[in-house]
């Protein structure tokens, strides 16, 4: 008898935690999901041109900036992996997309950065003002603390590369002007010092 209720806790403890995971899976709205989907290639799409323009230029700013992609790569797979979400980059090499916007994106950079050193660096601020401006419309459509989470880790990591790259293009004697972002959401940024993000 004592064995039969045993086995029944052991079959009902499997079945809470089963409905609890399905639970979990099913509480991300389609929205929030390819918001994860797209985000996890983005951060993909802005490591793989900063890896190429490293090879290209051998500056630290592209090898730091990639190191920190990486780990927002990272920060993506294990929403994804929590969520039982299918990651859209596995097996996928350097340079290559499944989301066709982001494949012709990465061509349309590559072939920026390879124009000259201040063409790569705008390349990146370029990436850093789309990624910023993305998430901030992905911010619209979750109330999940742990999606709130990421995002904010990466908005945050985002707006120290824009800084560090606006910084490099003014060594040149350059600049960048927004293209997704706003003038005063830009200027604000610019005029902030660099966060530890996350800490
Ligand atoms: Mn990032
Ligand atoms: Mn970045």
């Amino acid at each position: 008898m004592n064995k039969l209720i045993y086995t029944g806790v052991i079959a009902l403890l499997a079945l809470i935690s089963c409905t609890k995971d399905d639970q979990i899976v099913s509480k991300l709205t389609d929205q929030e999901k390819s918001d994860l989907i797209f985000l996890r290639q983005e951060e993909k799409l802005a490591h793989d041109v900063y890896v190429y323009a490293f090879k290209k230029y051998g500056i630290t700013i592209f090898n730091n900036i990639s190191n920190s992609e990486q780990t927002h790569i990272t920060n993506m797979t294990d929403l994804l992996t929590k969520y039982k979400i299918v990651d859209p980059a596995s097996g996928l090499q350097e340079g290559e997309f499944a989301d066709f916007q982001l494949q012709t994106l990465y061509h349309q950079l590559i072939t920026k950065v390879n124009i000259s050193l201040k063409d790569a660096l705008e390349a990146g601020a370029t990436i850093e003002d789309l990624d910023i401006s993305d998430i901030q419309s992905f911010y619209k459509n979750t109330t999940k603390a742990d999606i709130i989470q990421v995002y904010e880790l990466l908005t945050c990591g985002s707006r120290n590369h824009l800084r560090g790259f606006t910084g490099q293009l003014k060594t040149l004697g350059s600049s960048y002007t927004p293209q997704f972002l706003t003038d005063g959401e830009y200027q604000t940024i610019l005029s902030g010092s660099h966060e530890h993000c996350g800490k």
